[in-house]
């Protein structure tokens, strides 16, 4: 075996979180752990020494990698060699908080975890010789079973809705092309990073020739600083209805074709944040972002119509205070830090969206603010703005050019009326003309 294996001892400790569990209990543990001990002990030094054997999965190594900017490459290591399919791992419990639940039966990946327990110490006072139970901190890294997204299925939110990104029922898997398993954006480590991990886990088999696989390498095709494209999780402030404040995950992907921006907060709902299209032209520009509440309806839905108007919710709508919003609102992002925010807020209702109760809109806007900003923060805003302007182009070209056919037509009609104008105005001046110089022959003739 690849280093010392750490197993918990034969006979059960009477102190920290195993002496609370029964013989048999402790017996079941103890064959887990030792399982994974085994487990992050020869994951780690297996894909090392692979990827040791094949430099050129190195590369390939490193875009896996990028994806899990939780763990650190030993780690990474590990998760590789036990499946390099994965996208996005994580323990039950952090599923659990994501509205998604392991599955029975799944199977379980290997990593090394940090965990903080609490033991009882006795100590001896020196001087009176009297002994007291002390309560310590401890800390250890041990294996920690974590599970990859494809193992879990989502659980129902306050709606009873299942899947935020695929609208997948609770307690079904989503499909493969579901959002859900896109992997979190993150940085690429280098292959220098890479190889010096090698060498540490290798390091008692002699290592790895860390500069002769570097040159045999090539040139690189990522930068430093690189990253991987995928979704970002961020962290909100939520007012519940009861008024305590509270934080909600939020999972930001795009943007898409038309340079869009999803937003879609855990047990609250999805929203939409692109430019204002009808500030198209206008110094506003820029500054106008158009917020949809909710998904875009299936492209055959019977109900499209009502809900852009306002008339219907959205698939996975926000909810807030158990008030569905509806419609969409329009806001300046530069006032995204301003206690006056505004956005207009609605619910679905007969002839476009209705009125929502203050404390509903209160909390919305503090949402939609919250969102607005990190939209405003984003480092890609220019790609953003360019996949906007590339998806409105066409239709704004048409109609530029059906303005320009009006132009040019009445360019016609008031090229011909100059004509005529001019026309006119020279016959009536050759008239003057004509007149005068009969005139001034008059004049002549009475002169001689
Ligand atoms: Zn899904």
């Amino acid at each position: 075996m690849y280093g010392t294996v750490k197993t918990p001892p034969a006979i059960k400790p009477t102190t920290g979180r195993a002496a609370a569990m029964t013989d048999d209990e402790y017996a079941a543990w103890r064959e887990e752990q030792t399982t994974g001990a085994l487990s992050v002990l020869g994951y780690a030094a297996g894909t090392a020494f692979h990827l040791a054997a094949n430099p050129h999965l190195i590369d390939v190594f490193r875009l896996y990698a990028a994806q899990f900017s939780h763990y650190n490459l030993r780690n990474k290591l590990r998760l590789f060699g036990q499946d390099p399919r994965a996208t996005r791992v994580q323990g039950d419990k952090w599923w659990l908080r994501e509205g998604r639940q392991v599955v029975e039966g799944a199977a379980p990946l290997w990593v090394d975890a940090l965990y903080t327990g609490k033991r009882t110490k006795e100590v001896t006072d020196k001087r009176t010789g009297e002994t007291e139970q002390v309560e310590a901190q401890y800390r250890a890294v041990v294996p920690q079973q974590v599970y990859d997204i494809t193992q879990t299925v989502p659980v129902p939110d306050t709606k009873g809705r299942g899947c935020m990104v695929c609208t997948t029922p609770a307690g079904e898997p989503c499909p493969p092309y579901c959002g859900i398993y896109l992997s979190e954006r993150g940085r690429i480590p280098s292959r220098m990073q890479v190889l010096l991990e090698i060498f540490d886990v290798l390091k008692e088999y002699g290592g790895v020739d860390v500069e002769g696989t570097l040159a045999q390498l090539g040139p690189d095709a990522y930068e430093e600083g690189d990253q991987v494209d995928g979704t970002t999780l961020e962290l909100i402030k939520v007012t519940m209805s009861n008024g305590r404040k509270t934080t909600r995950r939020v999972h930001v992907t795009g943007p898409d074709d038309k340079g869009r921006i999803r937003y879609a907060v855990l047990k609250v709902g999805v929203f939409w944040i692109s430019l204002d299209e009808l500030a198209y032209d206008q110094n506003r520009r820029g500054t106008s972002v158009r917020v949809q509440y909710g998904d875009d309806p299936e492209p055959g839905d019977e109900h499209r119509w009502a809900m852009n108007h306002g008339e219907k919710a959205r698939p996975y709508a926000p909810v807030i205070n158990g008030v569905t919003l509806a419609g969409y609102g329009v806001a300046n992002a530069d006032e995204a830090d301003d206690p006056g925010f505004w956005v207009s807020v609605g619910r679905p209702g007969r002839y476009g969206t209705g009125r929502v109760p203050d404390k509903t809109e209160k909390a919305a806007r503090q949402i939609v603010a919250q969102l607005v900003k990190l939209w405003r923060e984003r480092p890609d805003l220019d790609k953003v703005r360019a996949a906007h302007d590339r998806f409105h182009a066409p239709h704004r070209l048409a109609n530029h050019e059906h303005e320009a056919e009006k132009m040019r037509a009445l360019a016609e009609e008031y090229g011909a009326k100059l004509l005529d104008a001019q026309e006119k105005a020279a016959a009536q001046r050759a008239l003057l003309a004509a007149e005068k110089a009969a005139e001034d022959d008059e004049n002549a003739a009475a002169a001689v």
